[in-house]
């Protein structure tokens, strides 16, 4: 296929990304408008402020409030754009000490702007992985926007979640420092818990998701307990998906939490696009490293 027919229209508001490399695939057990509809009743006014993961995977600890969703939560998002555009606030100091100074960084940070930490774990996690997804494997992620971020067909969408904001050379700006990030052995190798003890450090939320393995379903445990059918990239302020009550599992992207956290970082208008355009292009990036052939719904 070409690159501009890596995302097909299948319908308006759902479109197909025939791409990615993850293991989670839908299982062709539900129609685009069953699983447009469950995501629609899902969306449910934010009961608490943590901005958690993106994971379409319940709780295990029990229904949790509905928290806004980014890839990895918000301390991840804002730390790999952080580092991908050369945030203002890491010194070089910090960025010689490594990835846990500069996730302190940006952890005080959102802290202090008003921000809650949010992200999480599974009730199958061990050693030093966290089994979110978007931060265990977030070296396949850097490799992968190095290597597709500048495709057309991530240009399209970028300019469907962006609109007028959407600007050529800070997309081309945050591709850069991916591909200097997917480049540097620290950021390759670094300790992943890490991200989970921060936000625990600092006051977030870490859930606990339900990774129990379907051994009928999926003998190899491939899918880690992933059933989404969908990756929703919210627009709606004030909502994301009641994901412990939805009756069909999607992940969700809120983008009025990636607007609201970059502008808490950003020193200058200029500053506030380029963060927003690197976290845009990692949620991008983690859904090509953790799906196949999956459907978006907007
Ligand atoms: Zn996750
Ligand atoms: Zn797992």
């Amino acid at each position: 296929m070409n690159e501009g027919e890596i995302f097909m229209p299948t319908q308006e508001r759902v479109m197909v990304f025939a791409a990615g490399e993850g293991s989670i695939e839908p299982t062709g057990q539900y129609s685009d408008d069953e699983v447009m509809a469950a995501s629609d009743e899902a969306q449910k006014p934010i009961e608490d402020s943590a901005v958690v993961c993106m994971d379409e995977r319940g709780s295990a600890e029990g229904d949790q409030p509905v928290r806004e969703k980014v890839a990895g939560g918000n301390l991840a998002t804002g730390t790999f754009a952080a580092v991908a555009v050369d945030w203002l606030l890491l010194t070089e100091e910090v960025k010689g000490r490594g990835p846990q100074a500069v996730i302190d960084v940006v952890a005080t940070h959102l802290v202090d702007t008003g921000e809650r930490l949010g992200g999480h774990t599974s009730n199958h996690a061990s050693g030093d992985t966290t089994d979110c997804g978007a931060v265990d494997k977030s070296g396949q992620t850097t490799d992968n926007i190095d290597k597709y971020a500048t495709d057309e067909a991530w240009i399209d969408q970028a300019k469907i979640d962006l609109g007028d904001g959407f600007r050529q050379d800070h997309w081309d700006k945050s591709h850069a420092g991916f591909s200097a990030l997917a480049r540097n052995t620290k950021w390759k190798n670094w300790q992943r818990s890490y991200i989970q003890e921060a936000i625990k450090k600092h006051g977030g939320i870490v859930e606990v998701v339900d990774a129990t393995p379907d051994i009928d379903r999926d003998p190899q445990n491939v899918r880690h307990n992933h059933w989404g059918e969908a990756a929703r990239i919210n627009h709606q302020a004030g909502k994301s998906n009641d994901r412990d009550h939805a009756s069909i599992p999607t992940f969700q992207v809120d983008v009025d939490a990636l607007v609201r956290t970059a502008r808490k970082m950003a020193s200058s208008e200029d500053e506030f696009s380029l963060l927003l355009h690197a976290m845009v292009m990692f949620q991008y990036g983690t859904t090509y490293t953790l799906t196949r052939n999956m459907r978006i719904i907007r």
